[in-house]
């Protein structure tokens, strides 16, 4: 099996999938430079950080991280790129994993019940195969005690005519992009609501009024990595 490995790696060399350097044979996904060296927000540790302040006003959440930078250009950015569109999900497997790890370290983290992927347009689920957001949730269901609760926040697909509204009439139902299956089971619940990137956080406080609709539910938010910082 050992002389497979070599001979795979000598003809079909795994490359990091964010700085392209070759793969030892010990790393995977990531090679040992990036491990270290990708800029990570610690925002778990840190309240008021970037990540909530952009909440702030617009929805009420518990506690806000994201684990990774954003930066364009960089290394994250390939990364995530990577993981979206060319179809590499241990990606988000590994990274959630490592992730999870590092949110337990935050009691408010360490006592989320459920984890809650942000759902994906079904046309963009027809084209990619898969929900990133959710495959980031599977990763970080491994290392959190919490279940990952996929299908109960939904996308309503709506009708050509309510395509055609105006900006404004959608911005004004936008909580109405989403729908929830199964109120009762999410009740007196802390949810953590996780999404690839967060940049202007809309689709997020989206999904946040409509979760709010549900008595007693606690969010918190959590993503792969942020334009806020
Ligand atoms: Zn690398």
């Amino acid at each position: 099996m050992k002389a497979f490995h070599y001979l795979a790696d000598l003809f079909y060399p795994r490359l990091c999938l964010a700085c392209s350097r070759k793969l030892l044979r010990h790393e995977y996904v990531l090679c040992s430079y990036c491990q270290v060296q990708l800029p990570k927000t610690r925002f778990h540790l840190r309240k008021d950080n970037p990540v909530e302040i952009l909440f702030w006003g617009r929805c009420d959440i518990v506690a806000g991280a994201a684990f990774y930078k954003y930066l364009k250009g960089g290394y994250v950015q390939e990364l995530i790129h990577n993981f979206k569109y060319k179809g590499f999900q241990e990606i988000g497997i590994f990274i959630g994993e490592k992730y999870g790890e590092e949110l337990m370290k935050n009691e408010i983290f360490a006592e989320v019940d459920y984890i809650i992927p942000v759902p994906l347009h079904p046309k963009k689920m027809r084209i990619r195969g898969f929900n990133q957001s959710e495959v980031f949730g599977r990763g970080l269901a491994k290392s959190m005690t919490a279940d990952l609760e996929v299908d109960n926040l939904h996308r309503i697909v709506h009708s050509a005519t309510q395509t055609r509204k105006s900006r404004w009439d959608r911005y004004k139902n936008v909580a109405s992009i989403f729908g929830i299956k199964d109120a009762k089971k999410l009740e007196g619940k802390h949810v953590l609501l996780v999404d690839d990137v967060i940049t202007t956080g809309s689709t997020i406080e989206a999904c946040v009024v409509k979760l709010k609709e549900v008595e007693g539910i606690r969010i918190s938010v959590a993503a792969m990595a942020t334009a806020a910082h």
